[in-house]
C-alpha cells in the first residue's frame, strides 16, 4: 500500500517544493508550494515502511534466519561478510552487526531518503563503525580494493519482496547479487521462495474484473447486456487482504497449489526472468473458475525450517491468529475465459511470470485451449469496476429514474467518469434523449459500442468535455450522476458534480428547475478502534532492540507538514469496531443550493460510551441521496451497532483518520470546514477524557 493519490508530480525550487495537487472543485490539478523538504519526508511517509517495520513476526524471523546463516558460517570457521541489499532503517545490517565477530557489512540502498534515514538510525544504534553504508542500487556496487565491497559478501541478506514477490525487481536484483557480489559458497537469507495459486468460483471477485449485465427490472426481463466483453486488463494488479474475505464468498476449485520454486541463492542456475508452470488438478468442487487467488511464503534459514508465510488464513498454519501485514497481501488474478467446471473433473492452471508480473489461467485438460473472447479492457479501476457491478446501487437509480425523472422530463444529461448510468438512464427513461459526458476517450469508444449493441445508440449522444455541450435553446430538464470522478480522492471529492451543475445552470445549459439527481449529499463518522490499520501511521519507537525514533520523527514531520489527516482506505480490508453510533456531519443539497462563496464550518461532539478499547481512530464517508427512500451509501453497508465490527462496502475507499493518542476518550469533537474554492473539506479532531 503506497500512499494516498493525494499529491503526484513535485518540482523544486528555491522557496520550496511545487507540488500537483487537484482542486477538487474543478477536478483539475494545479500547482502548491510546500516547504523545501516537503518531499524527503513525505516520500518516506508514504513509502509504507512503517508497517512492514511494525511486523514484528517478519522481523523476528529474517532475524532467527539470519543469525543461523552467521552460525553456519562461523561453523565452517569463515570469516562472515554480510551484504543488505535494500537496508532501509538499516534494520537487517543492525541485527547483523549485533551478533557480533563479523568481518564485514556493506548495506546498500537505493532511495536517497531512505539511506540518509538508515546513516543515522545506524549512527544512533552505535553501530557507524560496524556497517558500511552505500548509497546506490546494488546492481552499481563495485567489488575490489577500495571498492564499495573489499571482498565478496558470503552471507546476503535482503527483503525486496512485494505482494507478487517480484514486482520490484527482486529477480534482477538476486541474479545479479549472486553472479557479481557473493561468493560460491554464499547462503542467502531468506533462500528459497514458493509461491501459491488457489483456483476459485466467486461472483463477487468476478465484479472485480467483468462488466455485468444490468437488469433494468421493467417486469419485461429487459437488460443491458455486455456479453462477458468488457473486462479489465489481466495485468492490472489487485493486491487485497484475502484474508478478510468471507469463506461464503468463493467456491475453492483447487487446493492451494505450489506454482513456483524460486531458489534465491542461484545455486544451480539464475532465476528465469521467464517462467511458465503447468499444474493439473482434480476440481475439488463444481463452480465456474473466475479467479486465481496467489500468495507465497519464503525459508528465512540455511535449513528451510522457519517459514515466513503470507497464506491467507484458510491455509495457514495460525489460522485467523495469523500475523497482520499490510505491506505483503494476497493477490487476485483472473483466468482469459471464466469456464464452467465440474466437482472431480481435471484441469489445469497455467501459471507464468516475466521479470516482474504474474498472470494465470485455467483450463480443461485434453481440450484445445479455449480462445480467449476478443475482450474490450475497461479504462477504470478494479475497485470502480466494483461498484459500476453494485447491483443493488443499480437498482436505486433505475428506481429514482423512474419515480423521479422518466414521466417528467425528454432530455437527460448524465455526468461522470467510468460511469454507465447514462446508458442505464437510456434503457429505463425510454422516451428521452440522453447526453453523456465522459472525458476518457476509451471509455466513450466503449459507451458508443456499447450503447450500438443495446439498441440505445438513437437516444444516446456522448460527448468529451461539458464545453461540447450545446442545447440550442433546449436546456436539460435532468442532470444525473452516479457520483466518480476520476479527480476524487475521497468521496466527498466527487461534490465536482455540484460545482458542474451549479455552471451550468448559471450558463442556462440545465433548465432552473432542473431534476438533479442525488439531490444532496451528506458527510458521515464514526469513532472506531481500527484492530491493525493504526500500525500505518504509528511511531515505531523501538524494533528488535534497535532505536527507531529518528524514522519517527520524519513521519511525524510529514504528517504535519502535508494537511490532510483524512487519508483514503478500502475498510473492508482493515477490521475495525465502532465505538459510537454513526454521526452525520453536514448535508449539503446539490439541488437548489449555489456552491457558496465563503467557507462553512460544521462543529460538534461524539459521546462516546465505555468500552475495553480504545479509540484510536475515526472512519468518514459520504451518503448520496437520489431520493428520501434511496440513498448511495459509500460507507457501511449494514446498520453500524456499538461494539461491534462495521461491515463496509467493497466498491468504495471510506476517509480514515488516526488519532496520535490512543485512549479510552468519552469524547470526540469535530471542526469540519468547506472550502468552497477548493471543493474540499478541512478536518480537525480532537479526543478528549
Ligand atoms: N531491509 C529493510 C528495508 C526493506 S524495504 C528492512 O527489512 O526493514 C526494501 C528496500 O530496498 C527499499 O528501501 C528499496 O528502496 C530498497 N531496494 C530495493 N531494491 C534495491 C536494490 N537492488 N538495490 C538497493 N536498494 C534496493
Amino acid at each position: 500500500m503506497v500512499g494516498n493519490g493525494m499529491a503526484g508530480v513535485t518540482q523544486q525550487l528555491d522557496t520550496g517544493i511545487l507540488v500537483e495537487k487537484i482542486n477538487h472543485s474543478s477536478g483539475k490539478s494545479e500547482w502548491k508550494i510546500m516547504p523545501a523538504d516537503y518531499d524527503y519526508s513525505r516520500e518516506l511517509a508514504r513509502a509504507s515502511f512503517a508497517d512492514m517495520l511494525h511486523d514484528s513476526e517478519r522481523n523476528r524471523l529474517y532475524r532467527v534466519g539470519l543469525q543461523a546463516a552467521i552460525k553456519k558460517v562461523k561453523a565452517r570457521g569463515d570469516k562472515v561478510r554480510v551484504l543488505d541489499i535494500g537496508t532501509g532503517t538499516g534494520l537487517l545490517s543492525m541485527m547483523a552487526a549485533a551478533e557480533g565477530g563479523i568481518e564485514s557489512i556493506v548495506a546498500c540502498e537505493e532511495f536517497r531518503p531512505m539511506a540518509e534515514c538508515a546513516s543515522k538510525i545506524i549512527e544512533v544504534n552505535g553501530f557507524k563503525d560496524d556497517i558500511k553504508l552505500v548509497r546506490k542500487r546494488s546492481t552499481e556496487l563495485t567489488v575490489g580494493p577500495g571498492c564499495d565491497m573489499e571482498q565478496r559478501a558470503n552471507i546476503l541478506v535482503t527483503e525486496v519482496f512485494d505482494t507478487e514477490l517480484i514486482g520490484e525487481g527482486a529477480i534482477g536484483t538476486y541474479n545479479h547479487a549472486n553472479q557479481e557480489l557473493l561468493t560460491q559458497d554464499r547462503i542467502v537469507v531468506p533462500g528459497r521462495a514458493r509461491m501459491f495459486a488457489q483456483v476459485v468460483s466467486s461472483d463477487l471477485a468476478s465484479n472485480w474484473n467483468r462488466l455485468r449485465d444490468i437488469d433494468l427490472s421493467n417486469g419485461d426481463g429487459k437488460k443491458i447486456k455486455f456479453g462477458g466483453r468488457y473486462s479489465i486488463d489481466n495485468l492490472v494488479l489487485h493486491d487485497i487482504q484475502l484474508s478478510q474475505m468471507n469463506l461464503s464468498e468463493f467456491t475453492p476449485l483447487s487446493e492451494p497449489i505450489q506454482v513456483f520454486d524460486f531458489d534465491l541463492a542461484c545455486k544451480k542456475s539464475p532465476i528465469p526472468c521467464h517462467d511458465q508452470t503447468k499444474k493439473e488438478f482434480t476440481a475439488v468442487n463444481a463452480g465456474t473458475a473466475t479467479a486465481v487467488f496467489m500468495w507465497w511464503d519464503c525459508y528465512t534459514d540455511p535449513e528451510e525450517t522457519v517459514l515466513l508465510s503470507c497464506a491467507p488464513f484458510w491455509d495457514h498454519k495460525e489460522g485467523q491468529e495469523q500475523s497482520w501485514r499490510d505491506h505483503w497481501m494476497q493477490a487476485v488474478y483472473f483466468p482469459n475465459t471464466e469456464i464452467k467446471i465440474n466437482k472431480g473433473e481435471k484441469i489445469e492452471l497455467t501459471s507464468n511470470h516475466d521479470e516482474y508480473s504474474l498472470w494465470f489461467d485455467v483450463n480443461k485438460i485434453n481440450q484445445d485451449c479455449i480462445k480467449p473472447r476478443e475482450m474490450c479492457h475497461l479504462p477504470m479501476s478494479r475497485t470502480r469496476l466494483f461498484e459500476v457491478n453494485n447491483v443493488e446501487s443499480n437498482n436505486k437509480y433505475i428506481q429514482a429514474l423512474r419515480e423521479k425523472i422518466c414521466d417528467k422530463v425528454k432530455n437527460i444529461l448524465c455526468l461522470g467518469d467510468q460511469t454507465i448510468l447514462g446508458l442505464l438512464a437510456a434503457g429505463v427513461c425510454t422516451n428521452a434523449q440522453i447526453t453523456i459526458v465522459q472525458e476518457n476517450r476509451i471509455m466513450r469508444d466503449i459507451l458508443h459500442q456499447i450503447s450500438e449493441e443495446n439498441d440505445l445508440k438513437e437516444r444516446v449522444t456522448i460527448v468529451g468535455d461539458l464545453d461540447d455541450l450545446v442545447t440550442d435553446g433546449n436546456p436539460y430538464e435532468a442532470v444525473i450522476s452516479d457520483v466518480f470522478f476520476n479527480g476524487s480522492v475521497l468521496s466527498w471529492h466527487n461534490l465536482v458534480f455540484w460545482y458542474h451543475v451549479n455552471q451550468l445552470k448559471q450558463d442556462g445549459r440545465i433548465s432552473d428547475n432542473c431534476i438533479t439527481l442525488p439531490g444532496c449529499m451528506s458527510v458521515w463518522m464514526v469513532p472506531v478502534h481500527y484492530q491493525h490499520l493504526w500500525k500505518i501511521r504509528a511511531p515505531l519507537h523501538n524494533i528488535e532492540g534497535f532505536d527507531m525514533t529518528h524514522f519517527d520523527h520524519i513521519i511525524d514531520k510529514a504528517s504535519t507538514t502535508c494537511d490532510e489527516n483524512v487519508e483514503p482506505q478500502p475498510l473492508w480490508e482493515y477490521p475495525c469496531t465502532a465505538l459510537a453510533q454513526p454521526t452525520k456531519l453536514l448535508t449539503l443539497s446539490l439541488t437548489d443550493t449555489p456552491v457558496p462563496e465563503h467557507p462553512i464550518t460544521y462543529t460538534g461532539a461524539i459521546e462516546i460510551g465505555p468500552s475495553q478499547l480504545d479509540l484510536n481512530g475515526l472512519a468518514l464517508w459520504t451518503t448520496w441521496d437520489l431520493t428520501p427512500e434511496l440513498i448511495i451509501n459509500t460507507g457501511p453497508c449494514s446498520e453500524i451497532k456499538t461494539g461491534e465490527q462495521i461491515t463496509w462496502c467493497k466498491g468504495h475507499k471510506q476517509g480514515v483518520h488516526f488519532f496520535k493518542e490512543h485512549k479510552a476518550a468519552s469524547r470526540v469533537k469535530y471542526n469540519v470546514t468547506f472550502q468552497p474554492q477548493e471543493g474540499d473539506f478541512k478536518f480537525e479532531f480532537s479526543n478528549t477524557d
